[in-house]
């Protein structure tokens, strides 16, 4: 097992956390405070603020672009497209670089590397045709547009996937969609022009192929965001997680994805990879709690004594970097697995790490916010956000509990076989 990063891998990593450190964390507060000020005058606290597209095209200039790209899609693309001249990075190698991007709200998407972008353009990437490519791919590729992906339903139980409704029926030359869904992440940028729709074709095959996806243009005649949903009060501004419903919304045929029935296929090829990246950036995040919650510590002085010299708090901050550095070893075993190609042992590592790795980062989270105090709470510094997005992934890409069963069912098939 080879954890080391590649030449290429060590200097993006620096050059990512330099422009984190010096170009965007400098930002943060403002453009917080801009979207909190919009929204409560009742202002568009939509439209992305106008310094990520600054952000962007100076990162796209210096080669820290699309860097979530695979290798197998290297040099597949001109190089102003992607990682430095178009090639992808392993697993392994893009573990330390989305880490390095999950400190901070705002550097995924300056990168163009956040979901669910990543993931639609990866489905993309794999599956889709030349037109497809060409009218979707490349334009998400320069963040001319943004994405959604639209499975969960608020009528079924979504965890299981097989559960979906809402209708995707082909027609002639036509695919004729109906139903409901929610926590479509993305929706809420009005850049956001393609959704990938996961729907119901046919109710009589196989559990795993009666469901199609296809590419939805938001602006397709039937398509109505009813209302964007907010995460324990926050929006997630730019990006936002919408309800849309879809009353009989027709596209052509060419926008079904692999083809009919094929939902489950792309189903899997999508979330492994995506997985990891969330549980990568969540490092970051945990990595950026610890860093506040000492530096909070040793400046603030309680009972005469700097707040890190009181009760258990050094105890505390030590156990935050043990939890975090167990689940970096972790993140980068299921990275390695997915880089040997898809085996029963990858898959339970992403879920592990998918159960691991975003309750590692609430409890530190949790501890950077009492060492706060009452400022913790507020949104004068990340953490209550940040808190709210690591709870989130506990959710978002199947729960827990669905992940143990994937463990679980992998352990126990080894004894029983
Ligand atoms: C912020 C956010 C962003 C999201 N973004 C997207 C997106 O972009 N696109 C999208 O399609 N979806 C998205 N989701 C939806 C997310 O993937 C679903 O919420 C999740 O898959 C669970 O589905 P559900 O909400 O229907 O819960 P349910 O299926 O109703 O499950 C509820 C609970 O039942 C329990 N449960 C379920 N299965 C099992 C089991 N096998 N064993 C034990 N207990 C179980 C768990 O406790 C689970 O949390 C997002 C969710 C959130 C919160």
């Amino acid at each position: 097992m080879d954890f080391s990063l590649s030449p290429r891998a060590a200097d993006l990593q620096a050059r990512v956390r330099a422009f984190v450190a010096d170009e965007i964390e400098p930002v943060e507060a403002a453009a917080h405070q801009r979207i909190t000020r919009l929204r409560e005058s009742g202002g568009d606290h939509w439209t992305p603020d106008p310094v990520i597209a600054k952000l962007q095209a100076k990162a796209r200039a210096q080669g820290l672009w699309n860097l979530f790209l695979p290798a197998t899609h290297a040099g597949r693309y001109p190089a102003d497209f992607g990682t430095d001249g178009g090639e992808g990075l392993s697993n392994v190698d893009y573990a330390s670089v989305a880490e390095a991007m999950g400190r901070s709200f705002l550097a995924p998407l300056v990168f163009n590397s956040n979901a669910p972008d990543t993931g639609n353009m990866e489905v993309l990437l794999k599956y889709g045709t030349d037109e497809q490519k060409e009218q979707w791919l490349e334009p998400l590729l320069r963040a001319e547009i943004r994405s959604a992906f639209c499975m969960t339903e608020p009528a079924v139980a979504s965890s299981d996937a097989t559960n979906m409704a809402a209708t995707a029926r082909v027609e002639g030359d036509e695919v004729v969609i109906n139903g409901r869904k929610w926590w479509s992440t993305g929706v809420g940028n009005p850049d956001c022009k393609v959704f990938v729709f996961m729907g119901l074709s046919d109710p009589d095959a196989d559990r795993h192929s009666r469901h199609t996806m296809v590419l939805v243009p938001r602006d397709a005649k039937g398509v109505r965001v009813e209302r964007m949903l907010t995460t324990m009060g926050y929006y997630d501004e730019p990006l936002g997680h919408g309800e849309v419903s879809f009353d009989d919304v027709r596209v052509p045929l060419s926008h079904v994805l692999l083809g009919p029935g094929r939902a489950f296929e792309i189903a899997q090829g999508r979330l492994g990879p995506g997985r990891v990246h969330h549980c990568m950036r969540a490092i970051g995040l945990a990595e950026r709690a610890l860093e506040l919650a000492v530096a909070r510590a040793t400046s603030r002085t309680a009972f005469g004594k700097p707040l890190a010299n009181l009760g258990g708090n050094r105890e505390r901050i030590a156990d935050a970097r043990i939890a975090i550095n167990r689940s970096r070893l972790l993140v980068l075993h299921a990275a390695w697995l997915l880089d040997q190609g898809m085996s029963a042992e990858a898959y339970s590592a992403v879920s592990e790490i998918k159960v691991e790795v975003p309750s590692m980062a609430l409890d530190v989270i949790d501890m950077a916010i009492q060492l706060h105090g009452g400022a913790g709470m507020s949104d004068d510094f990340p953490l209550a956000a940040a808190w709210v997005g690591a709870r989130t992934l506990r959710l978002a890409d199947g729960p827990d509990e669905v992940h143990r069963n994937v463990i679980a069912k992998i352990e126990i098939g080894k004894h029983t076989a």
